[in-house]
């Protein structure tokens, strides 16, 4: 473990090349397509747009929580685009993205929490792109079990609930969620029909090996069959402070002992986010 001073040379990152990045990037500026790769300027691009994986967000640009690690804006939400679902289709045609991973801010002042707008955009994906596989990394719809049922409805080939810390750290990195809750969420995707469920989480925010083991043992109580883990960084100096920069020999560790415990993929290392190589984990 490193004191937080200066990033270490394994987060350091190239710039994204590739000729598949390169003609995708010149159709997202020219048809001003919106991916969270971009507007996150994920170091990971270069890799997954040269594999057909391009991240989306539906639902705006602003959330309604304002968990401390997210550096998506917090505030009154914008109303909602009936035509996003068929906008987000159309740039997946357009990118020839042959793996979408879609996700959303919080919508806890919707009624459906967002969940209609979710189901459709599936949809509206499927009908455009019949070839193209989808994750959807959703809220926790507050547990509520109508909205998770329409996600499960629309069967697509992953569902995601990110669990981001371990249970000690919860209230501070997602103030308004709660760690039993999101196991819930998974545990009932699961039971209820989701061919496959998906979590990740985030080091460095203080939490101790034991606990990271520990939140990996209750995914998989959860039957979750994927989790990614990766190093948090802070996106300003308002957000939490990072505590640590995990070394990758940890990383590798938690890669062991999570498909030891069963994962059939863990994605452990400092540059993973979760919809890192995404692409392989409906197999
Ligand atoms: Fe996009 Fe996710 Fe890949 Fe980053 S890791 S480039 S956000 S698909
Ligand atoms: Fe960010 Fe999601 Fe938290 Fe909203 S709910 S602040 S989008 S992590």
């Amino acid at each position: 473990v490193l004191p937080p001073k200066g990033k270490p040379k394994w987060l350091r990152v190239k710039l994204p090349t590739g000729k598949k990045y390169t003609q995708l990037r010149g159709l997202v500026d020219k048809y001003d397509l919106h991916t969270i790769c971009t507007s996150g300027s994920c170091p990971n691009m270069g890799e997954c747009w040269g594999e057909g994986t391009a991240t989306f967000m539906i639902l705006g640009n602003i959330c309604t929580r304002s968990c401390g690690f997210c550096g998506v804006k917090t505030g009154r939400p914008e109303t909602v685009d009936w035509a996003e679902p068929e906008k987000v289709a159309r740039s997946i045609k357009i990118m020839n993205i042959k793996h979408a991973v879609l996700t959303s801010v919080d919508r806890d002042d919707l009624k459906d929490m967002g969940s209609i707008i979710w189901a459709e955009t599936v949809k509206a994906v499927r009908r455009m792109n019949p070839e193209t596989t989808m994750e959807t990394l959703i809220p926790d719809f507050q547990g509520i079990s109508n909205h998770l049922d329409r996600i499960i409805e629309v069967a697509p080939e992953v569902i995601s609930h990110n669990m981001e810390t371990v249970k000690r750290l919860t209230r501070e990195v997602r103030i308004q969620a709660k760690y039993d809750r999101s196991l819930e969420v998974l545990d009932y995707l699961k039971k209820n029909g989701a061919k496959r469920t998906k979590s990740g989480i985030m080091l460095g925010l203080g939490e101790k090996e034991s606990e990271v083991i520990a939140t990996m043992k209750d995914l998989r109580k959860a039957d979750v069959d994927v989790v990614t883990i990766g190093q948090y960084l802070q996106p300003s100096k308002k957000h939490l402070p990072v505590k640590q920069f995990i070394l990758p020999e940890q990383f590798k560790k938690y890669e062991e002992i999570g498909l030891e415990m069963g994962f059939r993929h863990v994605e452990s290392g400092a540059l993973v986010r979760s919809s890192y190589k995404a692409h392989k984990h409906i197999h």
